[in-house]
């Protein structure tokens, strides 16, 4: 069930600011509140999609073609192709969502790390 009340939603809807990066039709990007690397993007879904598998099972394809595209794009605006970065989406407790909104995270500006620690 989605919660129309989290805090992604109340970005789309213009309530609370974001430091926007890119946006279009499907997509919003913008800056990580409490970044945990040097560059640290979101990219979201404008649709109402709780995480990752809710989006694989009601996206339409034109929504979920444009948020791959757009990750493509805002890698492209931040400058971190050739250098690279890390994407990455959490999903329910097991994942570490917090959240309820679907997000990829772009990670980029130095050398990351083990992609998992423990
Ligand atoms: P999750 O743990 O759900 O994968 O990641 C949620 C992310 O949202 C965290 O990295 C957190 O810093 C970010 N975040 C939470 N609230 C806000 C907000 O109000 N604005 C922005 N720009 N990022 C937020």
């Amino acid at each position: 069930m989605y919660d129309e009340n989290n805090i992604f939603a109340k970005i789309l809807r213009g309530e609370i600011p974001c430091n926007k990066i890119y946006e279009d039709q499907f997509v919003l990007a913008f800056k990580d509140i409490n970044p945990q690397t040097k560059i640290h993007a979101l990219v979201i879904p404008k649709g109402a999609y709780v995480d990752l598998d809710d989006f694989s099972k009601k996206a339409k394809n034109e929504e979920i073609e444009a948020l791959v595209r757009a990750i493509g794009k805002v890698a492209d605006i931040l400058g971190i192709v050739e250098s690279g970065f890390r994407c990455l989406t959490n999903k329910g407790h097991n994942g570490g969502q917090e959240v309820p909104h679907l997000h990829f995270h772009i990670f980029a500006g130095e050398k990351l790390g083990r992609m998992i620690n423990r």
